[in-house]
């Protein structure tokens, strides 16, 4: 497997053995199971390496009956790697919102792949303080944001698109974690996962409009940049870190991803590279292991 880190840190690292992963550093060290795959995700055991392509999200399109059960099979393979299966797992529809829910029991092993219109409930992120419960989102350059309370033994996950870090969800899922789990933001920890990076992420004038309406021009300067193309171009992982801040996550208990997907499109999924067949999967399991 072959990353490159902008700039040479190693926030996640890699695991190579059977099927190819990352992890975060920071969430390893609290004892936290938390992955994000890459584009191999192996089907045979025997093989030794990751075989390309096999889907883990539904895509527009989709034949549902005829898909979704192969899917949930390769995620569950993503599952047992750290230990836990679907039967414990906890998705979402993902509609670009900056909706939060809470994950109870009930919520757990609903075997809904994502966008199933039974089951489209416009929600982005979830967070959940039932013992290893699995959180999964997707993203295809949207980065993920992975939270956790070593405090309350809860853990959250959010999909941070555009529109989701426009809405500050990573900001949502903390109050509900202040408000169901009693969790206070200075004992928290966020990682922002792989997704694009600003010099792969170019936007239109009118999306700089928005933010700095909804932010206020100082924050849109802070995350938009003017490259010599003359378009701007939109720091996603600037954006969701000053949300952290600003929700109260002390600024050493935030890691940053330097792993742009679009950059790394032979091994990860990126929509802005073109290479997006399936979309990256980030899950984290609410267990803390004795390190
Ligand atoms: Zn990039």
């Amino acid at each position: 497997m072959k990353i490159n880190y902008s700039n040479g840190k190693r926030i996640f690292r890699e695991h190579s053995e059977g099927i190819p992963y990352l992890s975060a550093c920071m969430l390893d060290g609290l004892g936290v199971p938390n992955l994000f795959a890459t584009r191999f995700i192996s089907w045979d055991d025997d093989k030794g390496e990751g075989t390309e392509g096999l889907r883990t999200s539904l895509m527009p399109g989709d034949d549902i009956s005829g898909t979704a059960p192969v899917i949930q099979e390769f995620r569950d393979r993503l599952a047992h790697l750290l230990g836990s299966s679907i039967d414990f797992e906890c998705i979402t529809d993902q509609r670009h919102t900056s909706h939060v829910h809470v994950a109870s029991e009930n919520d757990l092993g609903i075997r809904w792949p994502r966008r199933l219109p039974l089951h489209r409930q416009y929600v982005d992120g979830v967070v959940t303080d039932v013992p290893d419960a699995l959180l999964t989102a997707f993203g295809g350059d949207c980065p993920p944001v992975y939270l956790a309370d070593p405090v309350r033994k809860a853990v959250g996950l959010v999909h941070a698109g555009r529109k989701g870090t426009l809405g500050r969800i990573p900001a949502v899922a903390i109050a509900r974690m202040i408000v169901n789990f009693g969790s206070e933001p200075g004992n928290m920890y966020a990682v922002i996962g792989p997704g694009v990076c600003q010099d792969c992420y170019e936007m239109g004038d009118e999306i700089y409009d928005e933010f700095a309406s909804r932010w206020g021009v100082p924050d849109a300067e802070r995350i938009f940049r003017r490259y010599p193309s003359g378009r701007y171009h939109l720091d996603l992982r600037e954006a969701n870190r000053i949300t952290l801040l600003r929700a109260g996550i002390p600024e050493d208990h935030i890691a940053v991803s330097n792993v742009c997907t679009a950059c790394n499109a032979d091994t990860l999924y990126s929509y802005r590279a073109g290479r997006l067949e399936n979309e990256g999967t980030a899950m984290i399991v609410n267990r803390w292991e004795e390190k």
